[in-house]
């Protein structure tokens, strides 16, 4: 054994531990295996960040844009559309904030993975100077709010607000949109710029509801049973047997924290993650004061290209993730030759990753455990420098499920293999819906032309242009990444499209234009371009352990062909939207025109 592990071992042999443990991984059940915070655990689901009791009187208005959501998306379209001159608008938000994902996302540890100089948006702009190289939470949900001030979007926004409906008029060419407080909003314009990752979900254990002790989502931390806060230690952990299911992206930040604070920390881990090395450091002010006009819009632009294997000529961000992404091993070669370097190279790059396990882990048969057999792009890596070492810990223990997952829990704790651990609490780093249907995630089921519901549009899956228009509901924008681009960088895309929706809003109000809507031919055409993007990320995913990446390896149906991605560089969707924009008429889509009726 050297530093990497089996590094030697041969293709044949890997591709078949990669197969044994996907197999071990595949639930019938596919997305079924989840249950919903909200809905199935109403009192989990609650907002501890605002004080309760709030009330404020119903508003009944008229707005050109109701925008829905007020994390990066919302905040992005509303600034946009500021910097276009229109002002007319309002943000309706279920939050207590801005922020969006920065603002649920309070668990301790937290921070983003992508360089902040790359991540935050506009910090040309604002001025602001990130404090270090990867931005913690609590920095990042502060210079949300930043923006908020910046950009004067505090006036127009409705917290604490769920929207409760949207129909649309034809009569008055306006959006009827009703919220949980009261409210009625005529709009010329929706647009919804949420629920992309903000939906929790439970695993559907066996007994899950009749746990005893305390327990809560990673995004809904309880930091009243805790003790401490994003930035302080959890000092009422010391005496309390905690335990944490899940092992992805969100845990692995939140571990090295419980681990610290915990007396007795358990990780019921089914699959493990890859974790690469951080590197985090203070940002070095002379350097981020020297850069010059437009730096970080071409760093942006230069990040995305090294995670998308476009190897720009010079990588500026030099970090794990240009590293282990500078190949795009997903593509479909003809050239089997080309194939075999692809599939070879992440071998590699994963066995170096399962080396580094070995490299920090002491205790060999949890270092074996903790090793991630599957391919780079199947789940979303991750890099960290405590994750690992928190196993070394004489109060961490790493329950392995080997895939299968909790078997059941207790009123007194967590059961696997016919062993009882018990906990004090019970921490869920689950994740959040990701490919469930639109109008579940965003919470309301929108009514277009003819009373027909979104759901009921959309029940054999998506139809759009790019994502954004959909036919039968004009005037409707929308930011998801159902049909449309995403990206290692998530706010590279959220920019993207808010840039998108903005001018399209403002140059319907220059045109003349009443509504705007995508033709079916429109919707057809862009299915074929989403499929064109498809056949290297299809193949690959066949062979990933299942994750939400791969819809759990549910079913093909019919909904699925449709609810899919734009598989190939987010620069190529900008690029399509940009092409679009850039036309005189706007094809693909059924306009008409102020004074003449649809
Ligand atoms: P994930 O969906 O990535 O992880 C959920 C975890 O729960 C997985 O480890 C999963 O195991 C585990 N799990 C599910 N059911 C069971 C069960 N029955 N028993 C045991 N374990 C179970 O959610 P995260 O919140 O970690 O991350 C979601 C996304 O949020 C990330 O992919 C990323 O996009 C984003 N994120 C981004 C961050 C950033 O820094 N930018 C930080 C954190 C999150 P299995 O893998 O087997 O399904």
């Amino acid at each position: 054994m050297t530093e990497h592990g089996d590094r030697n071992l041969p293709i044949e042999e890997m591709r078949d531990r990669y197969r044994i443990e996907r197999e071990k991984r595949m639930r019938p059940e596919g997305l079924g295996q989840y249950a919903e915070l909200a809905g199935d655990f109403e009192d989990l689901d609650v907002d501890t960040f605002v004080e309760p009791g709030f009330t404020r009187d119903p508003i009944v208005e008229e707005t050109q844009v109701v925008i829905v959501g007020g994390g990066f998306a919302g905040m992005l379209t509303a600034i946009d559309l500021t910097k276009l001159g229109m002002r007319d608008f309002r943000l309706v938000e279920k939050a207590g904030d801005f922020g969006g994902t920065w603002y649920w996302n309070r668990y301790p540890g937290c921070m983003c993975d992508v360089e902040s100089y790359t991540y935050l948006p506009l910090l040309e702009e604002t001025g602001y100077m990130p404090t270090e190289k990867y931005a913690s939470a609590p920095e990042i949900f502060g210079y949300c709010q930043l923006l908020g001030r910046t950009f004067d979007l505090y006036p127009h926004a409705l917290f604490q607000t769920v929207i409760t409906g949207a129909e649309w008029d034809a009569g008055t060419e306006r959006w009827i949109v009703t919220t949980s407080r009261g409210d009625r909003l005529a709009s010329k314009f929706v647009v919804v710029a949420g629920g992309i990752l903000h939906k929790p979900k439970l695993p559907g254990i066996p007994g899950i509801r009749g746990f005893g002790g305390r327990m809560f989502h990673t995004s809904h931390w309880d930091y009243s049973y805790t003790g401490g806060s994003p930035t302080e230690p959890m000092d009422e952990l010391a005496d309390k047997r905690v335990g944490i299911v899940g092992t992805g992206a969100t845990a692995v930040q939140a571990i090295p924290q419980l681990a610290r604070a915990a007396k007795e920390l358990y990780v019921f881990q089914r699959t493990p993650s890859a974790v690469g090395e951080r590197n985090n450091g203070p940002t070095d002010e002379a350097w981020f004061r020297s850069q010059p006009p437009g730096w970080q819009a071409e760093r942006i632009e230069n990040f995305t290209n090294a995670v998308t294997g476009r190897q720009p000529e010079r990588n500026l961000v030099g970090d794990g993730w240009t590293e282990v992404m500078w190949v795009n091993t997903q593509q479909a070669p003809e050239d089997p030759e080309v194939a075999a370097a692809l599939e070879r190279s992440d071998f590699e790059t994963m066995q170096k990753l399962r080396g580094r396990v070995d490299a920090i882990v002491e205790d060999p048969e949890t270092a074996a455990k903790l090793k991630p057999w599957y391919g780079k792009n199947c789940k979303r890596v991750c890099f960290h420098d405590d994750y690992l070492p928190a196993f070394n810990r004489p109060n961490v223990h790493l329950v392995d499920t080997d895939g299968r997952g909790v078997d059941a829990v207790t009123p007194t704790g967590a059961v696997v293999d016919g062993v009882e651990y018990p906990l004090d609490c019970l921490i869920f780093a689950s994740g959040f819906e990701v490919n469930t249907d639109y109008e579940g995630r965003v919470g309301f089921d929108p009514v277009g032309r003819d009373g027909v519901a979104l759901s009921e549009r959309w029940s054999q899956g998506a139809r759009t242009l790019h994502g954004v228009l959909a036919d039968g509901f004009p005037n409707f924008c929308i930011i998801s990444f159902l049909q449309a681009g995403f990206g290692t960088n998530f706010v590279h895309f959220l920019s993207k499209s808010a840039e998108h929706v903005a001018d399209l809003i403002v140059r319907c109000e220059r045109e003349g234009i009443a509504t705007i809507e995508a033709s079916p031919e429109g919707e057809d055409d862009w299915l074929m371009v989403l499929y064109g993007t498809v056949a290297g990320v299809a193949a690959y995913s066949t062979t990933c352990t299942p994750s939400y990446y791969n819809s759990e390896h549910g079913p093909i149906d019919a909904k699925r062909a449709r609810n899919l991605v734009y598989a190939e560089s987010l620069l190529d969707y900008a690029g399509h939207l940009e092409r679009w924009r850039a036309t005189d008429n706007l094809p693909g889509t059924k306009i008409t025109r102020v004074g003449t009726s649809a």
